[in-house]
């Protein structure tokens, strides 16, 4: 029942596609009662000897155009009834990835990649299946079964066809007890499903650290036992699939041997006539199929209600961080403040940030510096709104980014995380992620600010140059070179650089930075590096310490100061001048 509840919506919405094949299925299955009819009454004529040629010829042909008939009709209700059952895995797999598209990290911590592969997959295809094939067995089984049986009873026996019946309750029985376990069977069959996709996903992108360090053969044998789980577990799945078949062969026999016993006990006594017999016996025979069918229908139910749980059970997580009902409208973000920022990640019990202080104003650049885990990239990531945060703690603008429009945060903030995300697309289609429209002369522009022009000069197909799955085809300074173009192409009032330069050269990093000093003249900037050069110009630098502010100032207070900050510039001053 869930599962119609479940998909209500779809339900009520293409009610009348599935009135027109269910009913046209209605009319199949009482066409199909004809011809045996027919057959018990050719033989009742040729035992009387009263068949004539034009009355078989009749017969005949009648039967060829039943037969077409049924044809069409058979036609139009499968194309109808499967193209729902398209129609409802497309939809389900469109809003599956709105959702997901909704989500924040907290989320996709929760749920594994490979898990939700099987949602899109395996569990919305047994949903589709449901909805198609499922609802065909179940107009079948009730429809069918309910024509053929008042065949029998109105036009040969009533006794007859209830003998022949009794076996019937058996089957509904064996069905709904195998139909429970098929059910937890199929939920365990896909989680395993889920992780084996995990592990496949992990294989796959983790091959070329797996190959370095030589654990192909471990990695496989650790891949051998997951999918020996999921075949277990389908297995487990298919023993009661393969159940049903049996039970079901073993009442027909009965149900046969009840028929043919007592019909020809009743022919001999005159109560029916051999033809009748006969039609009985094919009626007995079409009643197999509905019942197979109701067998099926159970199964295909189960999996089905199984999978739309776990897909609901997914629909329902909502994103952690919701928009406030009244948002504060601000033009621009004319200053970034944080008083007293506590920050700890919802997965942790120790606070990432603690106690942070700075005010910055638009169009000043902020250094953030620091050991590496001190807390730079959470910083950056508070103006993400990726996670909830304390209210009152964050201020744009004055007002407390709570009381902001999350699609307003967004459109102001450019982002160049620490760990590049490359699509697999060209490198123009990566370059104009956050603007597709832009114009050849904007990409030439970025990319040329970027630093990133001789690069793309000698790549096989230039700007059209496939990077492969996360950027596999580039060096980690081109990633890093090209992550940054994109961020420039959306001239954001806010840029952050996570770390965003750490893998070009030195030389390189200070182009760059110029450019983008240049370029953003008025807007904001916060920088996070481990090379303190790439924020010696900025207007502040916090230097951060297991989540703390343990200096703050400009480079020259920082300087004279004397403390972390000057002794890792010295280091690397003198680690530049020795490379040199
Ligand atoms: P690096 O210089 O290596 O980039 P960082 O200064 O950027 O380091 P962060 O990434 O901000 O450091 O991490 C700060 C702390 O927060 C670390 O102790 C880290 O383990 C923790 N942390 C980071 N991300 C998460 C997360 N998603 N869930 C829980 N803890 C996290
Ligand atoms: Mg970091």
């Amino acid at each position: 029942m869930s599962f119609v509840i479940r998909l209500k919506w779809f339900f009520k919405w293409r009610w009348s596609r599935y009135a027109v094949a269910i009913a046209l299925m209605a009319c199949v299955s009482l066409l199909t009662t004809i011809p045996p009819k027919m057959i018990g009454n050719t033989i009742d004529l040729i035992r009387k000897g009263g068949l004539t040629s034009s009355g078989l010829s009749q017969t005949v042909i009648l039967l060829v155009c039943l037969s077409l008939l049924i044809y069409v009709m058979v036609y139009i209700w499968i194309t109808t009834l499967f193209g729902n059952s398209a129609l409802i895995e497309k939809l389900l797999r469109g809003r599956l990835l709105a959702h997901l598209t909704r989500m924040t990290p907290a989320f996709f911590q929760r749920n594994s990649t490979g898990q939700l592969m099987a949602l899109a997959t395996n569990d919305i295809l047994a949903i589709g299946q449901t909805a198609g094939y499922g609802v065909m067995t179940l107009v079948n089984t009730l429809v069918g079964a309910s024509i053929v049986i008042i065949t029998m009873i109105s036009f040969i026996s009533f006794k007859l066809m209830l003998a022949a019946l009794i076996p019937l309750p058996f089957l509904a029985i064996a069905i709904s007890s195998l139909g429970k376990k098929v059910r937890t069977r199929f939920l365990a069959a896909q989680a395993s499903f889920g992780k084996m996709n995990d592990h496949a996903l992990e294989s796959i992108s983790g091959i070329r650290v797996i190959r370095s360090y030589v654990q192909e053969n471990h990695d496989l044998s650790a891949f051998d036992k997951v999918t020996s789980d999921v075949m277990i577990k389908n297995k487990r799945v298919s023993i009661l699939n393969a159940l049903f078949q049996p039970v079901i062969s073993l009442i027909v026999g009965l149900s046969y041997t009840i028929g043919i016993g007592y019909g020809s006990y009743l022919v001999f006594d005159d109560q029916i006539t051999l033809g009748q017999l006969i039609s009985f016996n094919i009626y007995l025979g079409m009643l197999i199929w509905p019942m197979i069918s109701f067998g099926e229908f159970i199964n295909v139910l189960q999996r089905g209600s199984a999978s739309a749980d776990r897909l609901e059970e997914s629909f329902t997580q909502k994103p952690d961080m919701t928009d406030t009902d009244a948002p504060v409208a601000i033009k621009v973000p004319t200053s970034i403040e944080m008083k007293k920022l506590t920050f700890t990640y919802p997965t942790s019990s120790h606070p990432s940030l603690v106690n942070i202080f700075f005010r910055l104003e638009r169009g000043q650049t902020l250094g953030i510096v620091g050991r590496t885990g001190s807390g730079k990239s959470t910083l950056l990531k508070q103006l993400l709104r990726q996670y909830p945060v304390d209210p009152e703690m964050l201020f744009v603008a004055g007002v407390p980014i709570e009381q902001i429009a999350m699609d307003q945060m967004k459109s102001w903030v450019a982002y160049v995380p620490q760990e590049h995300l490359l699509l697999s697309k060209s490198i123009r289609d990566n370059i104009a992620l956050g603007k597709p429209n832009a114009s050849a002369d904007e990409i030439a522009r970025v990319i040329e600010m970027a630093s990133f022009t001789q690069d793309i000069s000698q790549m096989p197909e230039g700007l059209s140059t496939i990077v492969g799955e996360n950027g596999v085809m580039l060096s980690g300074g081109q990633k890093q070179r090209l992550a940054i173009a994109r961020a420039m192409l959306i001239d954001s009032e806010i840029l952050l650089l996570d770390d965003a330069l750490s893998a070009v050269d030195a030389r390189t990093e200070s182009r760059i930075l110029h450019n983008i000093r240049v370029e953003r003249a008025g807007k904001t900037t916060l920088i996070t590096t481990h090379r303190l050069s790439a924020v010696s110009h900025a207007n502040w630098i916090l230097v951060l310490d297991d989540g703390r502010i343990i200096e703050e100032g400009t480079h020259d207070e920082l300087m004279l100061f004397g403390g972390w900050y000057k002794q890792q510039w010295d280091r690397q001053q003198m680690e530049a001048s020795l490379e040199e």
